[in-house]
């Protein structure tokens, strides 16, 4: 048995008394009449107590955004449900839009504050366990409190994994005090999504453009040289479990892989060493979504750069619209077998569902029909 499972387990034999069993029924229940059962993973939410964290985020949107997202971000029955189930998304993970406390300078705040979201959303899951899962807010201030922190979520609240915003007060999560951290994620089996974030300092490159300042631009590229200093300080050499999740179609590196390989051979390495090229370590522990990106071009390059296994649906709501994501992966330009793992079957297996679902009473399981 896998320590996962034995995590599993005893989470579950834990937590029997205070939850009711269906908390930990995994998706979808209606999926046997639903073509793709679709499954989503980069979906927001907020709470009242994080707007001030969230307002740092206005810069990098306009202003219609910034008005409208708070009233979508804070509903989690009829208007997500609704939108859920007119285009056939089966199952949402959940995380707090950014930057939360990633953008918290006190640790101790920042640790309590995150404390305090996941405890929300383990509720909000409680109440729509077959359609809601979760992804940790964590304070990467202190590494072996986020570790801690991790699998209480993993562990206790069921949650997938957690979804960090980039950066911690100018610290990224190469640093060798993270080695705490992706070792207890590798050893929990729990994917780290790493979600766009602004750098400490503001460039010089995006000087008087402000519309590269964000989802145009700078996130991209902030979030694709993080997830890069993850490969090159080899922390997937040393944890070959560890898995990374990158939204936005890779946030541009599926498209470079063939010359990360190639230039890092005449690059100035810093001594840096890797026992592989730069690309097995990106096909083995990095997975994509076509979170706000629903081109054909796109996910063609992501199927054939980073393996079919390795790329998976989600939207970004409540900044994208979920009908054009869902008629895109619906339409797409690829292979049924393709577009079959893509809309759901990699999700469940990179998030675990069915080992969760495995853990349920048999009424709970004689009503996942999948095919996954
Ligand atoms: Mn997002």
């Amino acid at each position: 048995m896998k320590r996962r499972d034995l995590l599993r387990g005893a989470a579950l034999a834990g937590a029997a008394a205070a939850l009711p069993a269906a908390a930990f029924v995994r998706p979808p229940e209606t999926v046997a009449d639903k073509p793709l059962g679709k499954i989503a993973m980069e979906e927001h939410f907020m709470i009242p107590d994080f707007m001030e964290y969230f307002a740092r985020t206005y810069p990098n949107i306009n202003a219609d955004i910034a008005r409208l997202a708070p009233g979508a971000l804070m509903d989690f029955g009829e208007q997500r449900l609704a939108v859920m189930d007119e285009h056939d998304v089966q199952f949402v993970v959940l995380s707090l839009a950014g930057p939360g406390v990633q953008a918290e300078k006190d640790a101790a705040v920042a640790q309590r504050r995150a404390r305090q979201v996941n405890d929300f959303l383990a509720g909000e899951i409680r109440k729509r366990p077959v359609r809601y899962g979760g992804f940790a807010h964590l304070a990467m201030h202190n590494p072996p409190e986020a570790a801690a922190e991790l699998e209480r979520c993993v562990r206790d609240l069921g949650f997938q994994g957690a979804l960090i915003n980039g950066q911690t007060n100018g610290e990224y999560l190469d640093l060798d005090k993270y080695s705490v951290f992706w070792e207890r994620a590798a050893a929990l089996e729990a994917p780290i999504y790493l979600h766009p974030g602004n750098p400490v300092d503001h460039p010089a490159t995006y000087a008087g453009h402000s519309e590269l300042w964000g989802p145009v631009c700078s996130w991209n590229f902030e979030t694709a040289t993080h997830a890069l200093r993850l490969v090159f300080a080899g922390v997937f050499e040393r944890y070959p479990k560890a898995k990374l999740i990158l939204g936005h179609g890779g946030e541009t590196l599926p498209f470079s892989l063939w010359r990360f390989d190639s230039r890092w051979q005449v690059c100035n390495r810093g001594g840096r060493t890797l026992a592989q090229p730069p690309s097995f370590y990106i096909r083995r522990n990095i997975a994509v979504t076509t979170s706000g990106m629903c081109s054909d071009e796109s996910l063609r390059c992501c199927l054939d750069a980073m393996g079919a296994q390795n790329v998976m649906f989600s939207i970004d709501y409540p900044f994208e619209k979920t009908g054009l994501a869902a008629q895109f992966i619906e339409a797409a330009k690829v292979a049924e077998t393709e577009r079959v793992q893509v809309a759901s079957a990699n999700a469940r297996r990179i998030l675990g569902l069915d080992r969760q679902t495995a853990a349920c009473p048999p009424s709970g399981r004689a009503r996942i029909e999948n095919k996954g």
